[in-house]
């Protein structure tokens, strides 16, 4: 008799809703994960650097997991294959698992309860993602905030030391059912191991505390880099909500709108694929796909678009500000639809979340909830002299740019703003 923890989106040991609420039962535990079929289509290319972070993650947790007699049972399947082998060959009194709110995790869970059900096996799903999931902050009225200035004063308001517990649980061999396994090589499972591998999230206290200062410049380290951790659980965003609290108030006012836009999400699953404000759909895009390749590889012969592609297909991260300046440039400048660029990041970016690109691409695109006017156009050059202003980060991402074989410009600034005005204008009737 066992209860099993599945790890998903919540790789580590400590202060982990699900695994505390595990191995509070009388069972003891089995914990498994899942390199899904089904999901990993979605991730076709082997060089994936996200495949070694999960991977790394997996194995530290099993190493730790190794002095309590256990490790973690992993499979290469899909979710309903495996309980289905796993409701044959164990007497399972109950499945633990974290929410996870993206809208296709949520049919599968479904299907994974409805089949679990048929045994009487209950699921378990426990908050652990997010302090507050959607549909917890609501207005007066009882409906959902579409607007993140009210959401988030409402979300600080709401927030109490329960929503902080720490769900550390000390750890013993008897609380865990003991297993002998090794888990699987990344090659393996079809991917390459990245050369060194990811490091842990680490919380820079210095970087935090000073984090209104710098957030802006991508030429300082002036950001936690932790959205990798966060999007794979790695961190527990219960304790970097009390690092925030205590440090700085603009950090926690970033881990807001990554609440903010879960639960745009979760409550309107449609904005996966449609604009938010369904009367943008009639924006007629140019798609050019040779000018979208441009885009991708660095080329447009604006340097901070450049900077920050390079940056993007070199090391799996973008800055903040340059994401906004590189999502404007498409979607504006190129006049490209929001998708297509939405989907290159969803490839490249490490901490790629779908609740939170989604929703940013929306936002710059004017499009979504609370998004920016689609009147603004961000002028790539100004950028520069405001964030950029010694050029750290354009020396740093595209050397040759003062050259004088630099990339001509692939649109100029004037034209291409006067084109996207047009666009939008037709587009919403008031032309
Ligand atoms: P910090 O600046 O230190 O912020 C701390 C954490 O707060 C982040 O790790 C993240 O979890 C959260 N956060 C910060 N800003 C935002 C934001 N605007 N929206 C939602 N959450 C936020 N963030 C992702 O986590 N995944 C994505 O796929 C993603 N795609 C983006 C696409 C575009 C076009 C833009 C403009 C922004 C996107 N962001 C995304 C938001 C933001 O750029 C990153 O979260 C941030 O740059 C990550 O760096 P950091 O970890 O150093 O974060």
């Amino acid at each position: 008799e066992i209860v099993v923890f599945w790890f998903r989106r919540d790789l580590r040991l400590c202060d982990n809703v699900g695994l505390y609420h595990a191995l509070q039962s009388e069972y003891k535990v089995l914990p498994i994960f899942i390199f899904d079929k089904e999901v990993l289509e979605q991730f076709p290319n082997p060089l994936d650097k996200r495949l070694t972070y999960i991977h790394d993650a997996i194995a530290g947790i099993d190493n730790q997991l190794k002095s309590f007699g256990t490790g973690v049972l992993c499979f290469h399947s899909t979710a309903l294959e495996v309980f289905s082998v796993l409701t044959k060959e164990y007497d399972i009194k109950a499945v633990y698992a974290n929410e996870d709110y993206e809208p296709k995790t949520i049919k599968r869970d479904q299907q994974i309860g409805d089949y679990l059900g048929t045994y009487s096996i209950p699921f378990y799903l426990f908050k652990d993602q997010v302090i507050f999931r959607g549909g917890d902050i609501l207005k007066q009225d009882g409906t959902p905030y579409q607007v993140y200035t009210p959401y988030a004063k409402k979300w600080r308001e709401q927030l109490t030391n329960q929503h902080l517990y720490d769900y550390s649980i000390k750890l013993a061999s008897e609380l865990f059912y003991s297993i002998n396994c090794a888990i699987p090589t990344l090659e393996s499972l079809g991917y390459t191991h990245g050369v060194n591998g990811i490091i842990p999230p680490y919380v820079d206290l210095p970087i935090i505390s000073n984090y209104d200062k710098y957030r802006d410049y991508p030429g300082i380290d002036g950001t936690s880099k932790l959205g990798v951790a966060l999007r794979f659980g790695t961190i527990s965003v219960r304790q970097c909500v009390k690092i925030a609290l205590k440090e700085n108030a603009v950090w926690l006012s970033e881990l807001i709108w990554r609440e903010f836009f879960s639960q745009i999400l979760y409550l309107y699953p449609q904005v996966e694929n449609h604009c938010f404000k369904s009367k943008y759909e009639a924006v007629q895009y140019r798609n050019n796909e040779e000018e979208f390749k441009a885009w991708c590889n660095g080329q447009t012969g604006y340097p901070i678009v450049d900077a920050g592609m390079r940056e993007l297909n070199e090391t799996g991260f973008m800055h903040n500000r340059v994401r906004m300046i590189t999502a404007s440039f498409l979607t504006k400048h190129l006049l490209i639809d929001w998708r297509w660029g939405e989907a290159y990041f969803a490839q490249q970016l490490l901490d790629y979340d779908l609740a939170s690109n989604n929703g940013n691409w929306q936002w710059v695109a004017g499009c979504g909830c609370d998004a920016a006017p689609y009147f603004r156009v961000f002028n790539p050059t100004e950028q520069v002299k405001k964030f950029d202003k010694d050029f750290v980060y354009l020396d740093k991402w595209v050397p040759e740019w003062r050259e004088l074989d630099y990339v001509q410009p692939i649109v100029e600034h004037k034209f291409a703003r006067e084109r996207v005005l047009k666009a939008f204008k037709q587009a919403l009737g008031t032309d």
